[in-house]
């Protein structure tokens, strides 16, 4: 089959990025797959491009609302049929989606594993004649990854209605271990994985260990050109540096999830068209953002574990081009790190009280609730019932995980319309309305499919093109919805909670304590692996990293702190090899002070650059001097 005429037509690309092409003709062959590929590398296309090369739907699992959106627009945007079905969404919404994927043309369905497993779609599953099951961010499955999340567990269930649909994982970040317990979980017939190093060339790892580190930032900011992204954890501190950066004289904004989404919208695309410089903001800021140029990532804090940080500082230099990902790091982050690690893990009794103060909270009765959707204001919940915010919250995130309940964070729904009427009816309508005619044909004339679904507009767009203010809009709409012309759902900005399951009590809700103690040692481990990270004073960053996902092939990648320091040694990578094998054994079997090593040594190198070696060993703490001058060698 030849792949190349579909990239071309649907995206205007020429040719397949490295393994692209190897992972989409295995999937066609039917094989069961796992794809590897660092972020940005272009997993959607591989099961975006046999979806379409081949009859039938695809369908694809993902954890994150917002990314199956914009996916499912961007499609539309190509004139591909797609659909996604979130929380969140009215049941007409559900089924509606549901029928065009077992009657209509659809070629791709969007939705969270948890749905996946639903009665509704098992029992459609079989006449919608899936041709892939694409599970994106695979690393959810395994408990020993990042981001577990238990629903994930629940996908290879519906293989056995769908035999002969092969899966394609795809993740990002995956340790060996993860590596095999993805294909493990998601049954695969047998082991396929196409994998890319994880090594970026272009990208210098750098870590400062900086007490004053707005100062630090500053100065990067003055000294790289380009745009850049400033990671925070705290929301409020987001505001507060970019206001620091703003005022001398750096051009930066701020953001957060607790932003609206106009606000989240409108600043990315400042950022994205760089009007805006630098973006300081959360860890929200930045999945399914794809910009090539950017020349820097700081970290003024300690992320979680070296997935996150890999990914985070991996969205620099995506073009290629020298790019920076700093860390500024300090003792007192070490205590505010272990700290925050135990408040993200309440205690289990903590979590089901929460739970059950949910419940009551929006007057649930035990046994009912399930896909419900309430508006949810975490202060008022936390003071109703007197407990912690933060606490509640990581409650909420862990329940979440577990599957029993959606919580998103002014995760906005856009406005949509469908009619109600076929074209017929709609046309005596406004034969009979004319005051409604205008309207309507300037609806039909910007969006299509508005006959066939739920398709999202903007009111604001609308009232640009006729002319009139977006409250007339708005209430057209609403007119046209009681008349039951259309549906007409207006945009939602209030956080949610969507139950998944019905209330259950508490005694019935099952987190199992092994789980739970597990889950809280792997996160502990990470945690201690970013904390060696950061405070590692001898080991290439780079080498460190790709270490830990498993790769021991690599080379020391010269461009950052540690190998630049050692570079100014002076000396090449095989001299440096060749001194530190002579005098590494000596130092550790002998007695030798610094003279007497130097005035035995057999080696065809200038004593500068012995010297050198020695002093940047010292500085590193590989070399230390004990009583008497006596050199010795530290691991
Ligand atoms: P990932 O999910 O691996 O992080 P995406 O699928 O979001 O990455 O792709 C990242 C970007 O790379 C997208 O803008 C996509 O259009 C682009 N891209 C993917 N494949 C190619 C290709 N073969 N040629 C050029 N650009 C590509
Ligand atoms: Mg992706």
């Amino acid at each position: 089959m030849n792949l190349q005429p579909v990239l071309l037509k649907y995206w205007g690309f020429s040719s397949f990025r490295p393994l692209q092409e190897e992972i989409i003709r295995s999937v066609i062959e039917g094989e069961d797959t796992l794809a590897l590929l660092p972020t940005g590398g272009g997993k959607s296309l591989c099961y975006q491009v046999p979806g379409i090369a081949v009859d039938g739907l695809c369908i694809v699992v993902s954890p994150l609302i917002a990314l199956m959106k914009d996916q499912v627009q961007a499609l539309k945007d190509k004139g591909i049929k797609a659909v996604g079905i979130y929380h969140g969404l009215s049941k007409l919404e559900i089924d509606n989606a549901v029928d065009n994927c077992v009657y209509g043309d659809v070629k791709f369905l969007y939705m969270s594993p948890e749905r996946l497993t639903t009665d509704l779609i098992r029992s459609r599953l079989e006449k919608m004649r899936v041709n892939l099951l694409a599970v994106d961010e695979a690393h959810c499955i395994s408990q020993w990854g990042y981001d577990f999340r238990p629903p994930y567990l629940r996908i290879a269930e519906v293989r056995e209605l769908i035999p002969n649909t092969p899966i394609l994982a795809l993740t990002a970040t995956a340790t060996k271990n993860v590596v095999a317990d993805i294909q493990e979980k998601l049954q695969f017939r047998k082991a396929n994985v196409f994998q890319r190093s994880f090594e970026r060339k272009n990208l210098a790892y750098i870590v400062f260990r900086e007490e004053d580190k707005l100062k630090r930032l500053l100065r990067i900011c003055n000294k790289v050109k380009g745009t850049g992204v400033v990671y925070v954890r705290n929301r409020k501190r987001t505001r507060e540096i970019s206001d620091w950066l703003g005022q001398r004289g750096i051009s930066a904004d701020f953001y957060h999830a607790g932003l609206t989404s106009k606000e989240r919208d409108t600043r990315q695309d400042e950022w994205m068209k760089e009007r805006i410089r630098v973006v300081v903001s959360t860890n929200a800021f930045g999945m399914g953002i794809d910009k090539p140029n950017v020349r820097f990532v700081v970290h003024m804090d300690l992320p979680d574990s070296p997935e996150a940080y890999f990914q985070e500082a991996g969205r620099a230099g995506r073009d290629d081009l020298k790019a920076y990902a700093v860390l500024l790091f300090n003792q007192s982050d070490i205590i505010d790190m272990k700290q925050f690690h135990e408040r993200s893990f309440p205690p289990l009794k903590e979590i089901k009280k929460i739970y059950n103060s949910l419940g009551n909270y929006f007057q649930l009765a035990i046994g009912s609730g399930k896909e419900q959707s309430m508006p949810f204001d975490l202060v008022h919940f936390a003071k109703t019932y007197a407990m912690d915010p933060f606490l509640a919250f990581n409650a909420l995130g862990f329940l979440e995980k577990e599957g029993y309940l959606a919580f998103s964070e002014a995760l906005a729904n856009p406005s949509r319309v469908m009619f109600l009427v076929n074209n017929e009816e709609l046309y005596r309508f406004q034969v009979a309305n004319p005051r409604y005619d205008p309207f309507i044909k300037l609806l039909l004339r910007s969006y299509t499919g508005l006959f066939n679904e739920f398709t999202r507009i903007r009111e604001g767009e609308i009232a640009n093109r006729a002319g009139i203010p977006e409250n007339t809009v708005k209430k057209m709409l609403e007119d046209l919805h009681n008349m039951q012309i259309l549906h007409y759902k207006a945009q939602n900005e209030t956080p949610m909670v969507t139950f998944l399951e019905e209330r259950m009590s508490v005694n019935d809700l099952i987190i199992s304590k092994e789980v739970y103690q597990q889950r809280k040692i792997y996160s502990r481990e990470r945690m201690q692996a970013m904390m060696e990270y950061a405070q590692s004073e001898t080991k290439c960053r780079s080498l460190f990293l790709l270490g830990y996902f498993g790769e021991t092939k690599a080379q020391r990648c010269g461009q950052c702190d540690i190998c630049l320091e050692r570079n100014k040694a002076g000396v090449s990578s095989y001299e440096y090899k060749q001194l530190v094998e002579l005098i590494k054994p000596r130092i550790e079997r002998e007695q030798l002070t610094l003279e007497a090593l130097l005035g035995t040594l057999d080696i065809n190198m200038s004593e500068e650059k012995v010297l050198n070696v020695i002093r940047y060993l010292k500085d590193v703490g590989t070399v230390t001097e004990g009583t008497n001058r006596i050199l010795q060698w530290k691991k």
